[in-house]
């Protein structure tokens, strides 16, 4: 075993209300500067819908991400190293500035140097690029909350997996639903981008499994950008090198939570520390697509197990890693709790942030006062507006049992709580969908306390440290498949 601690996230998808603090707060700390106005490294989409920058799920057109090569391993979708290197100068997978869109300003001068007059003065968008007039016609949440569904959310890639009956189902405008989906670089254990990169200026940080950049290495080739599934890697056009989320560590190191995650209004954010086994990359990330969501949950080692924490102590994790690894919310969400899942893992880059994924509305009717679907007090997944067809193309590669089983629990721990605060449930209901979701009572109560009442220092739980220690623990470490290396 050669055992590697990795910071991972949840985020909670029921609980998300699509503020946008998150990509605001990043915003400001890491990316209000020139060449840098495109850059969202926090991003909030409204599903379903375009994402951001435009359908870049679709990787028959980016190709991005890593495939399947023979039984036992994978290979960059983009090609070998030779074809990488061919890319250098010529890239037609990269996204360009309509893929994002034109950033704009306002004239706020205009409102302060207007002459008297008889109508109000109007502040003119224009462009951060040219300086000039804009007709604003696209933006980073261009369709949040349904804006222009009618146009925007049909274009969603995720709508392909359904048939046209059922998408037509989905975007019936009285039936419309949608629900939102923040977006952060997911710090993948098998980063595409790390492995795209000639001049190895991204890498993974040996410690705590961060994907960062070293602008003093890049050279701007860009094959980053185009070969991270989840376009989650930008190109500074004012100064040449790619940039992407760096997981706050100067906060981490310090001991803070990062911004996205401290400011998080919903409460949807959860962090900690992972451990894995990284000789089993190759092999986890080639299991058939069915078998992904089952692959991520394998690749994460239980830290109460005496051998898995005698293999890390020999790989150079220190006690106070495997302390915070066993008080991962992290590891309870995804492993001991299965109740949350990783975005796109057909990308197969074994990305470190899984999601819950959203309870789904459903048709109600009222009788007796209560609300109730034909099937009981809360929807079935059947009878719910958003098919599951499409939450298992977003969450599990379409193993639409994978993602149903976290809607199982979901149900199941709302119809307890319905039964203990209102008492229109019998307790042979709850029983029963206790049994059906293979949830005990007292995970039930964990997950409730957790994710109801919980403070930021049990939502992130990070162990203390020092970079300077952790070079030393982790020199010579690799990051992911590839050539890959550690940086400094
Ligand atoms: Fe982040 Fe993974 Fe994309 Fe690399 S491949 S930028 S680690 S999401
Ligand atoms: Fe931005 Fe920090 Fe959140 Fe990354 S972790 S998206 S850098 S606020
Ligand atoms: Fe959602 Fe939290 Fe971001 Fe608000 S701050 S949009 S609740 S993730």
């Amino acid at each position: 075993m050669d055992v590697r601690a990795q910071i991972a996230s949840v985020f909670h998808l029921d609980k998300c209300i699509g503020c946008h603090t998150c990509s605001v707060v990043c915003k400001n700390l890491w990316t209000n500067r020139e060449g840098a106005e495109h850059m969202w490294w926090n991003n909030v989409e409204a599903r379903p819908g375009l994402g951001y920058p435009r359908r870049w799920e679709d990787q028959e057109k980016w190709s991005g991400g890593w495939e399947k090569d023979g039984d036992d391993g994978v290979k960059l979708k983009a090609g070998g190293r030779l074809g990488m290197l061919s890319r250098i100068f010529h890239n037609p997978a990269l996204p360009t500035i309509d893929d994002y869109y034109e950033p704009w300003t306002y004239q706020y001068k205009d409102l302060f140097d207007a002459p008297l007059g008889d109508t109000s003065p109007t502040a003119r968008p224009v462009s951060r690029l040219t300086g000039k007039p804009i007709d604003v016609k696209s933006g980073p949440n261009w369709d949040d909350d349904l804006a222009g569904s009618k146009e925007h959310a049909a274009k969603d890639p995720g709508l392909d997996a359904l048939t046209a009956t059922e998408r037509a189902a989905l975007l019936a405008t009285e039936r419309m639903t949608y629900f939102h989906l923040p977006r952060t670089c997911n710090h993948c254990a098998n980063p595409a981008c790390v492995a795209a990169c000639p001049s190895g200026a991204i890498y993974k940080r040996g410690e705590d499994g961060l994907v960062v950049s070293n602008p003093e290495a890049c050279r701007g080739w860009r094959l980053c950008v185009s070969s991270c599934p989840y376009k989650k890697v930008f190109f500074n056009h004012a100064t040449g090198k790619s940039e992407k989320c760096i997981g706050c560590y100067p906060r981490i190191e310090s001991g803070e939570a990062p911004a996205c995650f401290a400011s998080c209004v919903g409460r949807i954010r959860f962090q900690g520390v992972v451990l894995y086994d990284a000789t089993r990359l190759a092999e986890l990330a080639s299991r058939p697509e069915h078998d992904l969501v089952a692959a991520a949950r394998d690749l994460l080692l239980d830290p109460e197990s005496p051998e898995v924490q005698a293999a890390a102590r020999a790989s150079g994790v220190s006690d106070a890693v495997i302390d915070a690894a066993k008080r991962s919310p992290t590891y309870s969400f995804v492993k001991r709790w299965n109740l949350a899942l990783p975005l796109h893992p057909e990308f197969r880059t074994l990305p470190m942030v899984f999601y819950v994924p959203p309870l789904l509305p459903f048709v109600s009717e009222k009788e007796d006062g209560i609300t109730r679907t034909a099937d009981g007090l809360f929807a079935t997944l059947e009878s719910s507006r958003v098919p599951l067809k499409y939450i298992a193309a977003l969450f599990s590669a379409g193993n639409e049992a994978e993602a149903a089983a976290p809607y199982r629990k979901l149900l199941a721990i709302r119809l307890w709580r319905r039964a203990e605060t209102v008492g229109d449930v019998s307790r042979d209901e709850v029983a029963r969908a206790f049994i059906a979701a293979d949830l005990t009572q007292d995970d039930a109560a964990a997950i409730h306390e957790l994710t109801t009442f919980s403070r930021l220092e049990d939502r992130v739980v990070l162990p203390p440290g020092t970079r300077a220690e952790a070079l030393e623990e982790w020199d010579g470490a690799q990051g992911g498949i590839g050539f890959a290396r550690a940086g400094a």
